[in-house]
């Protein structure tokens, strides 16, 4: 859970004009949000950790997030969120992109979380490379987070300047 999400969101943006941006948005933490959903109705549990500046995350009780962010779950809910896209837009670099988006999110959390990822359900190796945990990974990857931030708004507002003449001067479209 981060800003770096939302930069994932932004960047996509222009690959995909026509899905609303607060939908990118939601998508690059959809897996988030379905953790918050099976956490409510109890059937994952979030762990317990302590942060310290110069250790960072140290677990004490660790999380169990299969349905929300295992691997092969977070495979699913990308196909899945990808297939609605699809019904919705009917364009297959749409969908790819919207489903790319949702999986994005499992990389991103791979690389900073301690290893409670799980690849399939519980009992199934954890995964995580952990930056959360090395030295002062935790403002490393604070960092990294708002630089993935302003890079993906940087990208977003960048593609969409051109676009943005109010008059439509030049109304031909290019052939070919
Ligand atoms: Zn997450």
């Amino acid at each position: 859970m981060g800003p770096g999400h939302f930069g994932i969101a932004f960047a996509a943006k222009p690959a995909a004009p026509k899905v609303p941006l607060w939908v990118l948005l939601v998508a690059s933490e959809a897996l988030d949000l379905l953790c918050f959903g099976f956490v409510t109705i109890g059937i994952e549990k979030v762990g317990a950790s302590q942060t310290d500046l110069s250790w960072g995350v140290t677990v004490l009780v660790p999380a169990s997030i299969p349905w929300s962010h295992g691997l092969f779950m977070s495979a699913i809910w990308s196909a899945v969120a990808g297939g609605i896209a699809y019904l919705v837009f009917r364009e297959r670099r749409t969908s790819a992109v919207v489903g790319l988006v949702v999986f994005s999110h499992w990389i991103l959390d791979f690389i900073v979380h301690l290893p409670d990822l799980p690849l399939l359900f519980d009992g199934s190796p954890k995964v995580g490379l952990g930056l959360w945990a090395i030295g002062a990974g935790v403002v490393i990857s604070g960092i990294l987070e708002i630089a993935l931030l302003a890079g993906g708004v940087v990208l977003y507002v960048k593609k969409r300047t051109p676009r943005k003449g109010k008059g439509k001067g030049s109304d031909h479209p290019h052939q070919g």
